[in-house]
């Protein structure tokens, strides 16, 4: 059997670590027993999870951020959500990462296939095929900037 030995971190402003360490090894279990070739993937890339006040793909720290709004939803959002963000760091590290429009519907694709193989209720499936890769440009300027990341709370 595989171990998942990701980093989790807690964080005391954010999400304290007694409640964000069992939570996402949980998800992490969710996706080793349910979606291997995607735990396989992301165990591959050596990512560290990470309480914070938003959630993204932190390049520079090799980091997964989830802030709290992301962290309360179920088990197989946050997992599909973790997946999402592997899916920037692949783009990243493969030099084709460009914040925008493709890169998000790219990620929601993967985030979808993980939803589907995770037993995700019917409202999560839904959602997700209703996102169109806009969902980072908050502020509906057509540009996904510094703003919107500032704006995001999940
Ligand atoms: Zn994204």
């Amino acid at each position: 059997m595989n171990l998942v030995m990701a980093v989790i971190e807690g964080n005391p402003t954010h999400i304290p670590d007694c409640e964000f360490r069992p939570k996402i090894q949980r998800c992490l279990d969710l996706l080793r027993d349910k979606a291997g070739q995607y735990s396989t993937w992301f165990n591959g890339y050596n990512l560290k999870l990470r309480a914070a006040r938003a959630s993204g793909a932190n390049f520079a720290d090799g980091a997964i951020d989830i802030a709290r709004a992301t962290f309360d939803a179920s088990d197989t959002w946050v997992a599909s959500v973790i997946i999402h963000e592997c899916t920037h760091f692949w783009q990243y590290r493969s030099g084709k990462y460009q914040a925008g429009q493709a890169a998000e519907s790219e990620a929601n694709r993967y985030q979808l296939g993980v939803l589907q193989l995770v037993g995700a209720p019917p409202s999560e499936i839904t959602y997700m095929q209703s996102q169109d890769g806009k969902h980072a440009d908050l502020d509906g300027d057509g540009k996904y900037t510094r703003d919107d990341y500032n704006k995001r709370n999940y």
